[in-house]
């Protein structure tokens, strides 16, 4: 019953999480009211607080701070809805320039080691770019590859990081009277592709306002993550990002309306008939490392953790995202990026 409750969140199978993280997991877990004390309790605080387009708006917000001109507007509830000017976010004439699709290839301090040399790759060419210091922001994974020059055992403490891979599917709807008709908002699947079901979260800011009658449109929330009974530890993510990666799209799909037809059938609905769109979202370098399973060796201190070797900064090099903190959540990427910048100024 309970084996895949926290494959949406820790991303392994039950018997891998120690009981006291399911006692604050949001909720709790269904029927162990009376055996398991709860802790963390959100009160009138429930688990339905985001962006409707995800952390998209936080980067969004990003933007606008340093290039107000490219995002209109100037507060949390307008970014929802603001089209971005991306002619804005490269220009010459401008202090601060964000260029896309430019992939970083190699990182070096210069000969007098009185610089750092980026090169990164952009329409096909290889472009280098010299800077008086460089902060590394992307998969701490990928840095050993990235900074040739750094220590060994640096090098290691970054490779330490594996990153959880995951899909979330989002299948579009005319209209969830069938969820309605059924009173319910979520649906769990105790061993099937996607571990659940469940509606957006109601949640109106800005302009934009949730489909609150079930004639409205809805979008659901589907999410899968590859279950793995005899892989234990980060192997299991390993091998998941290749399940990831070579799954057609065609699977996703199937499963989804599948499940939902499995789901919902009984009130009349068809998702040959019922399924206007869907989204599958794959991410084979999803959430952060984390080193709260069963598995993680218990380290000494604070400065032996490998994530913390890793992010150590290397002359004029810092090193920056969650990565840093092996903790998946937006605060965490926050913390390390301005951690980053201040080694940087300093
Ligand atoms: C499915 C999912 C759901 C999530 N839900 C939540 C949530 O509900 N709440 C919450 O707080 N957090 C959530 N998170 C976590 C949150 O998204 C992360 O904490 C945050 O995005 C991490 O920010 P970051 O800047 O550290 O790294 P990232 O956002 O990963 O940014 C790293 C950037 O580096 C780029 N990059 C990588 N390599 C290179 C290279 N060689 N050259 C150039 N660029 C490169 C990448 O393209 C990427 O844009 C979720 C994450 C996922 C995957």
């Amino acid at each position: 019953m309970f084996r895949r409750w926290g494959m949406s969140f820790w991303c392994v199978g039950i018997d891998e999480i120690p009981a006291t993280s399911v006692q604050s997991y949001d909720g709790g877990m269904p029927g162990l009211t009376h055996t398991l004390q709860r802790v963390g309790d959100r009160g009138d605080e429930p688990y339905i607080f985001h962006f409707p387009d995800g952390n998209a708006s936080v980067s969004r917000l990003l933007v606008r701070s340093l290039i107000p001109a490219a995002v209109p507007g100037s507060s949390m509830e307008d970014v929802v809805l603001a089209r971005v000017d991306y002619s804005r976010l490269d220009r010459s004439d401008a202090g601060v320039g964000i260029r896309l699709n430019s992939t970083v290839v190699n990182v070096a301090h210069t000969g007098a080691g009185s610089g750092v040399d980026v090169t990164y790759v952009h329409g096909g060419n290889a472009h280098t770019v010299r800077a008086d210091r460089c902060v590394m922001a992307c998969y701490n994974s990928a840095i050993p590859y990235l900074c040739p020059e750094l220590p060994a055992a640096q090098k290691a403490g970054l490779s330490y990081n594996v990153k959880v891979p995951l899909t979330y599917t989002k299948v579009a709807i005319p209209n969830w009277r069938a969820f309605a008709e059924l009173g319910t908002d979520f649906v769990y699947y105790t061993n099937a592709f996607y571990k659940q079901v469940e509606l957006d979260y109601p949640v109106s800011i800005g302009g934009y306002e949730f489909g609150s009658r079930p004639d409205d449109p809805m979008v659901l929330h589907m999410c899968h993550v590859h279950y793995f009974p005899d892989i234990q530890g980060p192997d299991q993510w390993r091998e998941g990002r290749r399940r990831l990666l070579t799954t057609p799209f065609a699977e996703f799909e199937r499963h989804a309306r599948d499940q939902l037809d499995q789901a919902l059938s009984s009130t009349g609905f068809d998702a040959g008939r019922d399924v206007t769109a869907i989204t599958v979202n794959r991410w084979a370098h999803g959430y952060a490392y984390s080193p709260d399973l069963l598995w993680e060796p218990d380290w000494p201190d604070e400065a032996s953790k490998p994530w913390v070797i890793g992010r150590q900064p290397f002359g004029r090099i810092t090193i920056a995202n969650s990565d840093a903190a092996a903790a998946a959540n937006t605060d965490s990427a926050i913390a390390q990026a301005h951690r980053a910048v201040q080694e940087a100024l300093g």
